[in-house]
């Protein structure tokens, strides 16, 4: 989730890097190599709270202490927060004959030949080197920067554990391994690698986990308490982070890295916990929270309805139903609409917009992109011109002169409806009686723009909307404190969009199903994962575009859309592939969110297997909008394994997005439910959705057996729940927002 594997992984490679070149700069010694730190730096910090700031622990001081503060450690208990991104298994010995260049080895001998030399062109630094024979006669060259020989354990028996490299002469060395002594039995079985900033190595941070450990018993981090913690059966807090931060020798190094240890699974659940909590607390405050009461008239809404070309689906008149009763209650509504692609949600947002002009109150949408701006915008004159109600587009693209009129008149009150980009929450944007608030592709927005446009209006109801495929029950409980409409049906008359999965060599084939759409006035969308690749990567849109002009699709106009173009750039390629003027679109997954084009009839996914199962359900919602018959090829890559192309497949006999996220959690995948973008806004460090999802009910519970003893959260803000709490309720729940 928040903390993806991928990211704690890229930068852990870095940090573990720099990490040697910060240790070379340190007066490293021996008994700091010789033991697991707990052992070690005990008696100083015997008497040291786990609120203890940073700075003032040994090896610290200023520069390292706002190195850490600036990656959120500032306390020891910040500290064990921070959890290993992986573990070395040092149960394993090396053979020194089997070693290569470039790996990590254990290896386990005795010191011999102990010596110190200058390091080489920095004469000014000193380096020991040494010799660690195996009981078997055999040996490597071991050498350690800025450490005098004379702090080596020789002739002991040691485990080694570090990178093997090549010296300049070709014989292999072991560069700056940590030492563990056999005799003190102190060679951790598995050891855990943090990911850490340069300035902090991980013995230094390894040491600071020591002294949390030793002063954290019953400290007070958990925030289930323990009357809720029934019969023992959950472990508490500092016993999960002692588990992780120093696993016993039998730990499985698979659930480890996994992060599926019952350890894990605590703290998730005391997260959850808190989560659940804030939510609930939050819930009972926005209720109370007057809102605009938007009861009058129900005559736009009417003629709006009568006016349509088409009957509303059994879920639209239920949501609208649940959004107009809100509504005209005396307290502000916070619900968000559900709803897969093209289930109809800009309708039921119009309903909403019209029961506030209806009630002589204003209505703002805001969208992603300029283009979605304008899409609704379109729509809403086509749909709602006829009504005689004025509406304003304002994006980026709207000149100076027009903006100052606009902006004029929405001040005023003049213009009932306001549809825009972030443009819509820029300095000078005011309006005279905003009564809702709606946010389309909500996960897209950060929490504070959601702020500014909700400082619009300080009754302002709030929609939001979202396409984000998640089931209905994960979806009550992550948003605990909004009320939830869903779209769960399409609207008929949709013809369902055919899904293929191919292999690379159907490549061909492929392209000449995209030329007969193409030659029958439609128009086709191709997805690549990357911009631009080495040598002409087949993978990368650049390659892709210029291969279909080559050949292909030669007679056909090809636009490239991706993240490196400017904004205007890509508005303007979609705004021609819109129009016709482009026919094929070669796009990252920019394309992914909102756009509707109805003569778009095939898309090809390059590399499918790369995608999670929601975003490969988004794009494919590209298609399929109109009367015609639409196509999705999911193109796997050759080499992606079975499991690869298994789960591609499932996909393709999804239909719905409701299945889809009934299939994502079941196969309990890296949590692609939600985008990184997504996760990143929810204060969470452990839980993640999917693994997690029994967590959350559980969590719900024991969070709502809490609040019937203690409302007010009184005795949750006394305990080990405070800090977390605080978090999450600062982070923007007052927004009325998880997500
Ligand atoms: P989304 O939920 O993805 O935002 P839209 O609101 O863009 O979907 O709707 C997709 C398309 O379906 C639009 O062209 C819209 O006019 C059409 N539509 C909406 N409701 C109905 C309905 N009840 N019957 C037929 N078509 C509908
Ligand atoms: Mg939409």
């Amino acid at each position: 989730m928040g903390f993806g594997k991928d990211r704690g992984n890229r930068r852990g490679q870095h940090g573990a890097h720099a990490d040697l070149v910060a240790e070379s700069n340190q007066e490293a010694s021996a008994s700091s190599h010789s033991s697991l730190p707990t052992a070690q730096s005990s008696q100083s910090a015997r008497s040291t709270p786990l609120s203890v700031d940073i700075e003032t622990l040994p090896g610290v001081g200023p520069r390292r202490s706002a190195v850490l503060r600036a990656r959120q450690i500032a306390t020891l208990a910040d500290a064990l927060m921070h959890l290993p991104y992986r573990y070395e298994d040092l149960r394993r010995r090396d053979e020194v004959t089997t070693l290569r260049a470039g790996t990590t080895a254990v290896v386990e001998g005795a010191l011999q030949n102990v010596a110190d030399r200058a390091m080489p062109g920095r004469w000014s630094r000193r380096m020991a080197t040494a010799f660690l024979r195996q009981s078997s006669g055999k040996g490597i060259r071991v050498v350690w920067f800025n450490l005098r020989s004379g702090n080596l354990p020789a002739g002991e028996p040691l485990v080694l554990s570090g990178r093997v490299t090549s010296a300049p002469n070709g014989t292999l060395e072991l560069v700056h391994p940590e030492i563990y002594r056999l005799r003190d039995g102190a060679a951790p079985a598995i050891r855990p690698i943090y990911s850490l900033p340069a300035e902090i190595s991980q013995r230094l941070f390894t040491s600071m986990i020591g002294q949390a450990l030793q002063h954290g018993s019953r400290a007070g981090l958990d925030a289930i308490p323990p009357e809720l913690r029934k019969g023992g059966k959950l472990c508490d807090v500092i016993e999960a982070l002692r588990y992780l931060h120093t696993p016993p020798a039998d730990a499985s190094l698979e659930q480890l890295q996994a992060g599926a240890t019952v350890a894990h699974r605590a703290l998730a659940l005391d997260e959850m916990f808190t989560f659940q909590l804030a939510l609930a607390r939050e819930r009972s405050r926005l209720r109370t929270r007057a809102g605009a009461a938007l009861a009058g008239q129900a005559r736009l809404t009417s003629e709006l309805r009568a006016s349509l070309p088409f009957a509303l689906t059994a879920s639209q008149l239920r949501a609208i139903d649940e959004i107009s009763a809100e509504l005209a209650g005396p307290s502000q509504m916070n619900r968000i609409l559900l709803g897969d692609v093209s289930s109809g949600k800009t309708l039921v947002a119009f309903y909403a917009a019209l029961r506030a002009v209806d009630s002589g109150w204003q209505a703002a949408i805001m969208a992603p992109t300029e283009l979605l701006a304008e899409q609704h915008f379109a729509n809403f004159n086509r749909m709602c011109g006829r009504l005689g109600i004025t509406a304003a587009l304002l994006t980026g693209r709207v000149g100076t002169s027009e903006r100052a009129r606009l902006l004029r008149a929405l001040r005023r009150g003049e213009i009932p409806v306001a549809f825009g980009t972030h443009a819509l929450i820029q300095e000078g944007v005011a309006m005279r009686r905003l009564g809702i608030a709606i946010i389309d592709e909500q996960h897209r927005f950060g929490v504070f723009d959601r702020a500014r446009l909700m400082a619009l209006g300080s009754q302002a109801n709030v929609l939001l909307m979202t396409a984000t495929p998640i089931p209905r029950s994960l979806a009550l409980a992550l948003f605990r404190n909004l009320n939830v409409s869903s779209l769960d049906e399409l609207p008929p008359g949709r013809t369902a969009v055919t899904t293929e999965v191919v292999g690379e060599d159907a490549l061909a084939a492929v392209d000449a199903s995209v030329r007969a759409e193409l030659e029958r006035g439609r128009r086709a969308y191709y997805v690549l994962p990357l911009i631009e690749g080495e040598q002409d990567d087949p993978d990368s849109v650049v390659a892709a575009a210029r291969r279909l002009a080559a050949g292909p699709l030669k007679e056909f106009a090809i636009g490239m859309l991706h993240g490196r173009m400017r904004p205007a750039e890509k508005d303007q390629v979609m705004r021609a592939f819109r129009d016709g003027a482009v026919q094929v679109l070669v796009s990252t997954t920019v394309v992914e969110v909102g756009i509707d084009v109805p003569q778009a009839t095939i898309i090809v996914i390059v590399a499918a297997e790369r995608y999670g199962l929601a975003q490969l359900h988004q794009l494919r919602g590209r298609v399929g909008r109109g009367a015609d018959a639409s196509r999705c090829c999911l193109i796997v890559s050759s080499q992606a394994g079975p499991q690869a192309r298994a789960r591609v497949e499932r996909l393709a006999q999804c239909k719905s997005g409701a299945e889809v996220a009934e299939l994502d959690l079941q196969m309990r995948g890296p949590g692609d439910l939600f985008g990184a973008r997504q996760t990143g806004a929810l204060p969470l460090r452990f839980a993640r959705f999917i693994r997690d999802f029994a967590l959350i009910e559980q969590a719900g519970d024991l969070a709502q057996e809490w609040l019937q003893h203690d409302p007010e959260l009184a005795a949750a803000e006394a305990s080990g729940a405070r800090n977390a709490l605080a978090r999450m309720l600062d982070f923007g729940f007052s927004l009325g927002d998880v997500g």
